[in-house]
């Protein structure tokens, strides 16, 4: 097992739900270390850049309109197989169809609304840690 790092968000309706401590727990729980926190609103022009593989898809102003409505958290999560726990953790982008005890399971309202993010492969985890930490180490 590779150590490795992803990057999370726990997205606004999971903060206006007031279950910050709650995911964050479950990431600690399952043995990953957060080494970068930061609550903050997203502009427009920051949650489109962030998404913008998502650009042609049809819910993409949808997405975008949904992150900007109010704070995110975004933290680096660091472990073992990081970037799959963390997808593990999560669950199915639809909460409906998230496996039984997963964050999207347990804190989604709907596929848009689905509470958390997480990089879905080494390359994109990269990048979107380096789009938010530029300076970390
Ligand atoms: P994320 O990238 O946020 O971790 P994901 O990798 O599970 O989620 P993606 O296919 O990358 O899912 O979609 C990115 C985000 O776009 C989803 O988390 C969700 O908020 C939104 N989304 C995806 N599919 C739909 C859809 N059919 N309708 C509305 N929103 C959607
Ligand atoms: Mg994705």
């Amino acid at each position: 097992m590779t150590l490795q790092r992803t990057l999370s968000i726990i997205k606004p309706d999971a903060v206006k739900k007031n279950v910050i401590g709650q995911i964050l727990s479950r990431f600690e729980g399952a043995g990953l270390r957060i080494v970068a926190t930061k609550m903050m609103t997203l502009s427009r022009q920051e949650a489109g850049e962030f998404y913008a593989v998502h650009q042609s898809r049809p819910f993409f102003g949808e997405l975008v309109d949904y992150m900007t409505t109010g704070p995110v958290v975004v933290s680096v999560l660091e472990g073992a197989d990081a970037i799959n726990l963390n997808r593990k953790l999560m669950g199915a982008t639809d909460p409906k169809k998230a496996e039984a005890g997963t964050i999207r399971a347990d804190f989604a309202d709907s596929i848009s609304a689905n509470a958390v993010h997480g990089s879905d492969g080494p390359e994109t985890a990269k990048t979107e840690v380096a789009f938010f930490f530029p300076n970390l180490k």
